[in-house]
């Protein structure tokens, strides 16, 4: 099925205006329920399908007691196009608040360690597990992480970075399906596919957790340390793909013809 673009859709290699904002109810964007995308698209084509996504997020209802704490979906931050993106575990009171992730303590610590290597947190791309905040800042649910994950699988797969940085143990778990803990492997880069991108899964210690621990302070430190590097060296190989295209979501699996010039992401 392909994905229509609306004609009024900004084109940018930074984050759409708009992301991490509600626009509850909003049904300008096609609704996809995930999303294939080719390696070789160029960025102007992942950054529209990006917000398409992110769209689609915003009008997500799948875990009811999110819905009822939420004030937002927060559903990703920074450059759409970035080389190093960050995953974070879920959005606390002040991401809840600013629709952006990592703020406060934890977001200032993550802006120095990304000054301390040289960048800011608009070249990168910064997402959580999670984009709805748990009620009382609790621990994300199995069912929870389930509902949400296709949302980071598929911002993986459209930001198409070279690192992927994983922040603590939810992120980690998730993204390597395993249940290694961060303290035994934090710092240890494996090659990792998520649908037709393939990228360095770099796990370190959530900078909560080193603003509450000293030693995992300095260990994080180390970690990024090594980042430029591995950017440097560059992407993994990537397989070979051809489309950019999505499933429907039930119920809507006729999209209605595209305007006359309007842009077809099946044509990448
Ligand atoms: S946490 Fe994810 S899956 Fe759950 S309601 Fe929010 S956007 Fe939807």
């Amino acid at each position: 099925m392909v994905v229509r673009i609306p004609t009024s859709t900004a084109i940018t290699r930074s984050a759409p205006e708009g992301y991490g904002h509600r626009s509850k109810g909003s049904s300008e964007h096609p609704q996809i329920a995930s999303i294939v995308v080719n390696t070789g698209a160029s960025s102007e084509e992942r950054a529209i399908a990006l917000e398409s996504l992110c769209a689609e997020a915003n009008r997500c209802e799948l875990c009811p007691q999110l819905v009822a704490s939420r004030s937002q979906v927060v559903f990703g931050s920074g450059n759409a196009d970035a080389q190093l993106m960050f995953v974070g575990e879920a959005p606390g009171a002040s991401e809840d608040r600013d629709g952006v992730p990592f703020v406060g303590a934890s977001g200032k610590l993550l802006g120095d360690l990304l000054a301390a290597i040289g960048t800011t947190r608009d070249e990168v791309y910064i997402a959580n597990v999670l984009k709805c905040r748990p009620p009382e800042n609790r621990d994300p649910r199995s069912d929870e992480i389930g509902n949400c994950s296709h949302f980071l699988r598929g911002q993986i797969e459209l930001v198409a970075p070279v690192v992927v940085v994983t922040l603590g143990n939810f992120a980690t778990k998730l993204l390597r399906e395993d249940d290694a803990g961060i303290t035994a492997i934090h710092g240890q880069a494996e090659l990792r596919s998520f649908g037709q991108r393939s990228v360095w899964l770099y796990p370190v210690f959530h900078p909560a957790a080193a603003l509450y621990r000293r030693p995992n302070l300095e260990l994080l430190r180390e970690d990024f340390a090594r980042l430029p590097k591995m950017i440097a060296d560059g992407a993994p190989q990537q397989a070979a793909a051809v489309v950019l295209k999505a499933e429907p979501v039930p119920g809507q699996e006729t999209h209605p013809a595209p305007e006359s010039g309007a842009p077809q992401l099946d044509l990448f």
